[in-house]
């Protein structure tokens, strides 16, 4: 029989956040090995549920979900959103500019597919939450990294972005808050990137889908209520400020120069059409979790939960010899360094792999985010504050090991 190979469109394409070390991770579970996982932002697995209003307010509506409904989505639901943008003062959203997926996911390899043609370029942060390294990839275009400054709390570099852009340059993606860095943009440094937008006729793709989730009583600003004459496809969804990833629901809106557009967002609707529509229960979990108050709030706020493993995740990981970290501000992730002096990684897959066999924590390696050196990892810090502790600490002893190597 002929070999079957996979296409060849996926060359190019990565997600290691999902990618071997997983699969390792999982032989060793069969074999009834307990491990530590601080690899995945998955809230509902480490006793975050959804706010339970959202759930019952599923399970009534599951009889009037069997149905395809609009390619875009249902009426209430997309109105919910419409009125959120509102919220968050992106300007002139009709309904036609809303559409629901299975997730952001979704949406962003749609919103990818729809625009890129081979040699188009995409700005794409770096570390990036890989997705969208992924999509722009699998679309066939290609994907160049900006730098996000370590040194400058992860802003996006501004010199970097500019210096980076090429006639092929269709899009910039900015995901804020961010996945892995925790960062959190000020209205300067976005609006920066909107005049880059503006001068080059970049589309912007911003992907806010931990809008909500934000730390010592800091404010988010979408980017998209900055301007009115940039394209801008704003992308969200209820996996993490409601906790519930699993009912795969998220958003897209287009905003801002939408005439010009005309043929792009055809695209668009072609694609939602083909996929017919997202899940239906997912779309009346965002109208009930966007129409009540069920936020994070009290999860993030003084003395909630979130924010407690956040500091105390940030302090143990500090301590350690050699591992420095820039403070989250939002988002459920930090991306400490290892000072390469101490630690000289070459293949930092590797690293997170003999971590995961010595010490049974699961972590993700820094070039997994697509970060230029195997130097960083991310911690998700969800698990609760005894396992955070235990995690830790193991991950110190496989320093120790390490530095004595
Ligand atoms: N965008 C970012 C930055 C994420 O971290 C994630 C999931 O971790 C997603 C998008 C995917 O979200 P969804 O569950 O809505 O597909």
């Amino acid at each position: 029989m002929r070999p079957i190979q996979k296409s060849q469109k996926l060359a190019d394409v990565c997600y290691d956040i999902r990618g071997p070390v997983l699969e390792k991770a999982k032989q060793m579970e069969e074999e009834g090995q307990k491990i530590i996982k601080l690899n995945i932002g998955n809230l509902a697995v480490f006793n975050f549920g959804p706010p339970d209003e959202i759930v019952q307010d599923m399970i009534l509506n599951m009889q009037s979900a069997a149905g395809y409904t609009d390619s875009k989505g249902m009426f209430a639901p997309r109105k919910a959103i419409m009125h959120y943008t509102q919220e968050k003062k992106i300007q002139g959203v009709t309904m036609e500019d809303i559409y629901i997926g299975n997730g952001a996911s979704e949406l962003i390899v749609m919103g990818m597919n729809a625009l890129l043609n081979p040699a188009d370029e995409v700005l794409v942060p770096a570390p990036d939450y890989p997705l969208w390294t992924a999509a722009v990839s699998l679309s066939g275009g290609k994907p160049v990294h900006y730098i996000c400054d370590e040194s400058a709390d992860w802003m996006p570099d501004i010199e970097d972005i500019k210096n980076k852009i090429t006639p092929n340059t269709k899009a910039i993606v900015v995901i804020n808050p961010n996945n892995p860095t925790g960062a959190l943009y000020p209205v300067s440094v976005l609006q920066q990137i909107v005049n880059i937008a503006r001068e080059k006729q970049l589309i912007v793709f911003a992907d806010e889908i931990y809008d909500k989730t934000l730390y010592d009583e800091a404010e988010h600003t979408s980017i998209a209520s900055l301007a009115d004459d940039v394209l801008f496809l704003t992308l969200n969804g209820i996996s993490k400020n409601y906790r519930a990833c699993g009912y795969r629901a998220g958003w897209l809106v287009i905003s801002g120069e939408k005439r010009h557009a005309k043929d792009y967002i055809e695209g668009l609707n072609m694609l939602a059409s083909m996929r017919l529509c997202s899940n239906a229960p997912g779309q009346f979990a965002i109208q009930t979790a966007l129409g009540g108050y069920q936020s994070i709030k009290d999860l993030v706020g003084p003395g909630g939960r979130l924010r407690k493993q956040r500091d105390l995740a940030h302090k143990l990981l500090t301590a350690i010899p050699g591992v420095s970290c820039v403070k989250p501000k939002a988002a459920l992730y930090m991306f400490p360094k290892l000072d390469p002096t101490i630690y000289p990684i070459e293949d930092d897959q590797a690293f997170i792999q003999d971590l995961l066999v010595e010490q049974r924590v699961l972590l993700v390696q820094g070039t997994g985010f697509n970060w230029i050196a195997p130097d960083h990892f991310r911690v998700v810090f969800l698990p609760n504050s005894d396992d955070l502790t235990d995690a830790i600490g193991r991950i110190a002893r496989f320093l120790e090991g390490y530095r004595r190597r």
